[in-house]
């Protein structure tokens, strides 16, 4: 069987061109790595999603999960590991097997990029995260440190200060890029105090973290913050390795206005592409317009 379409991803921008490729009647299918849902599952609260104005990250992908079993999507779990282009018909590689597609859509997200300062990989899982929604409650009563100044960093500090003693954010610069409204609620909260013009060097510990050690880059001093447990939040990458179609130089996908990537039949949606700004309102307008593409594209190759 030759597919329609094939969108490899099951966040915000796959689930919304599976929905409108379903209600083109395209014979598609989804491939996800694990589960749906992406990493908006790791937020705690969205605000800036029109129609909710306050959900969590679970509960509205629960929602567009519920939304694309409306249209029985086929969605199977496995991992592409290659996308073979063989003109009109793609195939699509992936550890449960080949699929043949006369298109794709390529959905698939960000993942938390490293630091890689000593420590952070021997305590990943035992005092180092990348989300505080899903562990923050096992530092109650604790004082934790937070790296970074974006958005994930300054909303996830937020939510943290909930159930720990104090949050310190340890960032780069003397000023942060999250949206305003995030960085006037941290200001304001007593509980986070922020680390400036400050590089992490080391987190420390036995068994688990016990202290991490800080330089401030303008004088050079160096500080140990005593602290349960990291929180790491210095920006995403794309998982685009499996594709080589254009990238830009930290690889995320360059896609022309329609989204087609440099490969014909080839599209990206959602964060994994070259964009201003990558948010759930942004991924699911990509994944409808991605979806669209495609079936202008067949309509083309027909
Ligand atoms: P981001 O915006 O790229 O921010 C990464 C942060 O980590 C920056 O403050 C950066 O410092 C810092 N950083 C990067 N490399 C570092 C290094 N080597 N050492 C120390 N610090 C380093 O990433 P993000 O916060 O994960 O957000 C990703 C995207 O999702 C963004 O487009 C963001 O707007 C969006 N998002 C939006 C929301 C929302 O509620 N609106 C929530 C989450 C995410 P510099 O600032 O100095 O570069």
């Amino acid at each position: 069987m030759v597919y329609d379409v094939i969108i490899i991803g099951g966040g915000p921008a796959g689930l919304s061109a599976g929905i409108y490729a379903k209600r083109a009647m395209m014979n598609t299918l989804l491939i996800e790595k694990l589960g749906v849902g992406g990493q908006i599952m790791k937020t705690h609260l969205i605000e800036n999603y029109p129609g909710f104005p306050e959900v969590s990250g679970m509960d509205l992908m629960q929602k567009m999960e519920e939304h694309v079993k409306k249209f029985d999507l086929d969605i199977k779990f496995s991992d592409v590991q290659q996308i073979k282009d063989g003109g009109d018909v793609k195939t699509v590689v992936t550890s449960e097997g080949e699929f043949e597609t006369k298109s794709v859509i390529i959905a698939t997200g960000t993942n938390p990029k490293k630091l890689g300062v000593p420590g952070e990989t021997k305590f990943t899982g035992k005092g180092v995260s990348t989300c505080a929604t899903c562990d923050g409650f096992f530092f109650t009563g604790k004082d934790v440190a937070l790296v970074g100044g974006g958005d994930s960093a300054i909303v996830e500090a937020i939510f943290l200060t909930k159930m720990v003693n104090k949050v310190y954010v340890i960032h780069r610069r003397d000023e942060l890029r999250a949206e305003k409204i995030n960085q006037e609620r941290a200001f304001k909260n007593p509980k986070i105090e922020f680390v400036w013009n400050s590089n992490l060097q080391s987190i420390e510990g036995t068994d688990t973290v016990e202290k991490i050690v800080v330089q401030n880059k303008l004088t050079g001093e160096t500080t140990e913050i005593q602290v349960g447990g990291v929180f790491m939040y210095v920006g995403i990458e794309p998982g685009t390795d499996f594709i080589d179609a254009d990238k830009d130089e930290a690889g995320f996908l360059i896609t022309g206005a329609d989204l087609s990537t440099s490969i014909p039949g080839i599209f990206a949606a959602g964060d994994c592409r070259t964009t201003l700004l990558r948010q759930v309102a942004t991924a699911v307008g990509d994944g409808a317009l991605a979806a669209v593409s495609t079936e202008r594209y067949i309509a083309h190759l027909e």
